[in-house]
C-alpha cells in the first residue's frame, strides 16, 4: 500500500510514500504523518491511500502521529474547498485546520500520578507518626494526586513510596486531563419556556434539522430527494433579534436538539465575546441530565497542553458541543448537526492571514457538506447574511422584542457643529451629555463613554510651520501617549520621544500642538469636570495582561466605577443592568474612510454600543454626538431600524457593483521600491485584462495606492476586482497568480471576500 502525502512546506504539490509494514493499519486518510523529504524530515497529512503508485523507489512513512486519524475526511473535503475558494495553497489551508498544539507532536496529554488505597490485607502495622498521618489523609480520599497530597500534608514524595513499599497504597502515572475551566463553579440550567417569537424561529431550525436527519434526503410528495436539489442553502438560517431579544437559549435548545439526534454541535463567537460567562453558559446547560456532554472550548487564552486535550475531547466524540473563536469551525465533531455563528457581523471572523478564509461563510460550506444546519445570529446583520435573506438563499428568523419587554434605549444625535467654541474649537462633551453625566453620578447610576481611538491625541502638529509627527515606517501620523510621554505607530509599533519644539530645523517653534482625541484624554478631561467620580479606562494600552479585562468589568459590576471609557473592547455583549447612560463621543470617526463598508461598519458600532445602555430596571439612554449628524448611518441607528438602513444601502451597493451585489477580490503588491511594486502592479493588471476576458461581469480597478500607502515599511498596491462568479474567478486567478513572474522582492497577497480595504 502506499500513501499520498501533502506536505507542510508549501509546494502545491502531494508525493507518495509507501506505508511500512509496522505501520500497515495505521495510515488512513487524514492521519498526520512524519516522512523523508531529501535530508529532512517532514510532516505531512495523508490525502489518500492507494494499491499502488505510478513512482519507483517509494520512501517509507517514518511514522505516524497520534492514535486516531487528525483530519477527518469531511475537514480535509472542507479544506480542499478553502485552498480552491480562498485561491491559496492547498497546505497552507490544511495546516490552519488544526491547532498548532495538535498538528505538531510536542503538546500531549499530561500524565501525572495517582495515589490510590490498596485493599487491606492481614494485619495493619504500626506506622512512623508522619506516614501514619499521610495514610490516614489517603484512606480518607481513596484516591489523591501525589502532589496535592504531598502539599496538604506537608510531606515529601520519599516518605509516601514508603507506604506504597509496604505494599498499603500504589502509585501510578496515569493521563489526567486538563480543565481550561476548572476554577469556575458551575450550577446546571434548565431550559427556559420560549415566548411566541423564539418557539417560532426554534421549529423551523428543527424541522431543516430533522430533513437533514437522513443523509440529507429530504421527503416531499412522499418521494426522496437529495435536499441540494430542493432548497440548497434552506438550511441556513439568519436569525436577527437585538441582544436581550432570547437568541441564546435559541442556539441553547436547538443545540439539544441536534443532540437528541445523536449529533454534535460547533458555536462559533468572536474572540472578545469568549468569557467565562458565555462559555458558563453553554456549560450549564449540558453538564447534567441526559444530554449531558463535554462542552469543549477552543481559543487563544488557552495554554498549548489545554488546546490539545480540549482538540481530543471532541476528537473522541467525548465532547460533543464545541464553543470557540474562528478556528473552532475545523473541529472534527461527528456526526456534525448544528452550527451557530453568532454576531455573525463580526469581522474577526475573517482572518487577516493566508488561507483568508471568513469562519461564517466556511460555516455554511461545512453545513452543507455536512448536512448541519447553519444559524447564524446578530442584532445587525451583515449587508451579505441578510441580503441572501432576500434572495431567499438563508431563511429570516425575527425576533423583535427584548425577552423581559425593556424598551430599546432612547437615542438623542447631538449636533456638535453647533457645540463649537468661538475660535476654540468643538468640545469634547457637549453640555447636553455633560449634564446627563452629572445626573446620573447624583443617582448613583453608571455610565459607559465610547471613543475608538486610544491614545492622548492623534496627532502632533505645528502650527507654524505645518509640520506633523508622521511614523518613519507608515503612511500614518503619530498618536501621542501622555501618560507614558512618548509617540507611537498604531501601526507597526514604532516609538519616539515626544520633542519640546517643532523638529524642523529651521522652525523650532516650542508651540506645537496635539491635535485629535484618544481615551487619554477623554479619561483626564472627565477627571477635571468631575473630580469626585470614579473613571477607568479600558483600552489596548490598559488591558495589557490577561486577567486585565476581567478584573476591570469585575469592578464595574460590583458599583465600584462610575464610568468606564473605552474602545470597541466595551462596545460587545456586556450587560450590566445599572448603566443608563451611554455617550459616543465621535460618532463620526469611521463614517469617512476609504471604504465602501464605513457606513455599515457604524451603523453596527452605533447600535452595538447603544445597546450597553438600559440592560436593568431603568430605561437608558444615549448621546451620539457627531459632526454629519443627518448621516443615514447614524439616524437609522439612532431609530434602532435595522431594514431601513439596509433598504438606503443596498441601493449605493448594487449601483456601484459592491458587496453584496457582486463579490470583490483584492489584489496587494507590496515592496519596498515604491516604483517596482507600482510596475508590477501595472502588469498584473495588463495580464489580467487579457486573461480574464471569458468572465463577462468582471469589473477590474486600479492598481492605486492602497489607502495606507505604506506600511512597516512597504509600499502597497491594489487592484480590485468585482465579479458574481467569485468561485470560477479564483479558479482563473489561481493560474494567473502561478505563472506571474514577480520580481523577488516584490509579493502579492489574494484576498476573496475581503472585509477591509485597507
Ligand atoms: P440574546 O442572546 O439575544 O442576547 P439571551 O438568550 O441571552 O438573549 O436572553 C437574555 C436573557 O433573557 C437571558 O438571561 C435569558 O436567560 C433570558 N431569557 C431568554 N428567553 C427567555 C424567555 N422566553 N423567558 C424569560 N427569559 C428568557
Ligand atoms: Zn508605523
Amino acid at each position: 500500500m502506499i500513501a499520498r502525502v501533502s506536505l507542510e512546506i508549501a509546494l502545491r504539490k502531494e508525493f507518495d510514500y509507501s506505508i511500512p509494514a509496522a505501520l500497515a493499519g495505521q495510515v488512513d486518510v487524514g492521519s498526520r504523518v512524519q516522512v523523508p523529504f531529501g535530508p529532512r524530515k517532514i510532516l505531512g497529512v495523508v490525502t489518500a491511500v492507494a494499491e499502488e503508485s505510478g513512482q519507483a523507489n517509494l520512501k517509507p512513512i517514518i511514522k505516524v502521529i497520534g492514535a486516531q486519524t487528525l483530519v477527518t475526511a469531511k475537514v480535509l473535503k472542507l479544506a480542499r474547498w478553502i485552498g480552491e475558494y480562498y485561491c491559496c495553497a492547498p497546505e497552507t489551508a490544511l495546516k490552519s485546520v488544526l491547532p498548532e498544539a495538535v498538528r505538531k507532536e510536542d503538546a500531549s496529554w499530561r500524565e501525572r500520578l495517582f495515589v490510590r488505597v490498596l485493599p487491606a490485607g492481614g494485619e495493619f502495622p504500626k506506622l512512623p507518626k508522619r506516614q501514619q498521618d499521610v495514610w490516614n489523609l489517603v484512606e480518607e480520599r481513596r484516591e489523591i494526586l501525589l502532589s496535592e497530597l504531598v502539599e496538604l500534608a506537608a510531606t515529601t514524595a520519599a516518605t509516601v513510596r514508603k507506604l506504597e513499599d509496604r505494599g498499603l497504597i500504589t502509585i501510578t502515572s496515569e493521563i489526567s486531563e486538563r480543565d481550561p475551566y476548572a476554577r469556575e463553579t458551575i450550577l446546571a440550567t434548565q431550559p427556559i419556556i420560549v415566548n411566541p417569537a423564539q418557539a417560532a424561529a426554534l421549529e423551523k431550525i428543527k424541522a431543516a434539522m430533522k430533513r437533514g436527519e437522513n443523509g440529507g434526503l429530504m421527503i416531499e410528495d412522499g418521494k426522496t430527494k437529495p435536499s441540494s436539489m430542493l432548497h440548497p442553502l434552506s438550511s441556513t438560517f439568519l436569525l436577527h433579534g437585538v441582544t436581550g431579544s432570547g437568541k441564546t437559549e435559541i442556539y441553547l435548545q436547538a443545540i439539544a436538539h441536534a443532540l437528541e439526534q445523536g449529533k454534535g454541535a460547533i458555536v462559533l463567537v468572536p474572540e472578545i465575546s469568549l468569557t467565562p460567562q458565555t462559555v458558563e453558559r453553554f456549560k450549564a446547560r449540558f453538564s447534567s441530565g441526559k444530554l449531558q456532554t463535554l462542552v469543549a472550548v477552543l481559543h487563544s487564552h488557552l495554554s498549548a497542553g489545554e488546546r490539545h486535550d480540549e482538540w481530543h475531547k471532541i476528537r473522541q466524540g467525548r465532547a460533543r458541543i464545541v464553543i470557540g473563536a474562528r478556528s473552532a469551525i475545523f473541529a472534527p465533531v461527528e456526526p456534525l448537526g448544528l452550527i451557530i455563528v453568532d454576531e455573525e457581523h463580526e469581522h474577526t471572523y475573517k482572518q487577516e492571514e493566508a488561507p483568508r478564509y471568513h469562519a461564517r461563510d466556511v460555516a455554511i460550506m461545512r453545513g452543507q457538506m455536512e448536512n448541519a444546519v447553519v444559524v447564524l445570529g446578530s442584532a445587525t446583520p451583515s449587508m451579505e447574511s441578510f441580503y441572501n435573506c432576500k434572495k431567499g438563499k438563508f431563511t429570516l428568523l425575527e425576533l423583535p422584542e427584548r425577552v423581559d419587554n425593556q424598551k430599546m434605549p432612547y437615542v438623542r444625535v447631538v449636533d456638535m457643529r453647533q457645540a463649537m467654541r468661538d475660535g476654540k474649537g468643538p468640545p469634547l462633551f457637549s453640555p447636553q451629555l455633560k449634564e446627563a453625566i452629572t445626573q446620573r453620578l447624583e443617582r448613583g447610576e453608571q455610565t459607559i463613554l465610547f471613543l475608538n481611538r486610544r491614545g492622548y491625541s492623534t496627532s502632533l502638529l505645528c502650527p507654524k510651520c505645518g509640520y506633523v509627527a508622521n511614523c518613519p515606517n507608515c503612511s500614518v501620523s503619530l498618536t501621542y501617549h501622555r501618560t507614558e510621554q512618548k509617540l507611537s505607530c498604531h501601526i507597526c509599533g514604532h516609538n519616539e520621544k515626544v520633542p519640546a519644539v517643532c523638529p524642523e530645523p529651521k522652525c523650532k517653534n516650542p508651540a506645537i500642538r496635539f491635535a485629535g482625541t484618544g481615551t487619554q484624554k477623554v479619561e483626564e478631561v472627565l477627571a477635571k469636570l468631575f473630580p469626585k467620580a470614579r473613571v477607568k479606562r479600558m483600552d489596548a494600552d490598559t488591558m495589557k495582561r490577561k486577567d486585565d479585562y476581567r478584573h476591570v468589568l469585575g469592578d464595574f459590576r460590583a458599583g465600584k466605577i462610575d464610568i468606564l471609557v473605552g474602545t470597541q473592547m466595551i462596545a460587545k455583549g456586556l450587560h450590566f443592568p445599572n448603566v443608563t447612560l451611554v455617550g459616543i463621543i465621535y460618532a463620526d470617526s469611521a463614517l469617512h474612510q476609504p471604504d465602501f463598508r464605513a457606513g455599515e461598519r457604524t451603523f453596527q458600532l452605533l447600535t452595538q454600543v447603544a445597546g450597553r445602555a438600559g440592560r436593568g430596571d431603568v430605561e437608558g439612554e444615549v448621546f451620539v454626538q457627531a459632526f454629519t449628524p443627518f448621516h443615514p448611518a447614524i439616524q437609522y441607528a439612532r431609530r434602532h431600524d435595522f431594514v431601513g438602513f439596509y433598504e438606503q444601502e443596498i441601493e449605493f451597493r448594487e449601483q456601484l457593483k459592491y458587496p453584496p451585489a457582486s463579490r470583490v477580490a483584492l489584489l496587494t503588491l507590496k515592496g519596498r521600491n515604491e516604483e517596482k511594486v507600482k510596475f508590477s502592479a501595472d502588469h498584473l493588471k495588463r495580464e489580467l485584462e487579457k486573461q480574464l476576458k471569458s468572465l463577462k461581469d468582471l469589473i477590474i480597478a486600479g492598481p492605486a495606492p492602497a489607502p495606507l500607502l505604506r506600511a512597516e515599511n512597504y509600499y502597497r498596491y491594489q487592484i480590485m476586482l468585482r465579479t458574481r462568479a467569485m468561485s470560477a474567478l479564483s479558479r482563473e486567478l489561481a493560474q494567473i497568480i502561478q505563472s506571474l513572474p514577480l520580481p523577488e522582492d516584490v509579493s502579492l497577497a489574494v484576498d476573496i471576500d475581503p472585509v477591509s480595504l485597507s
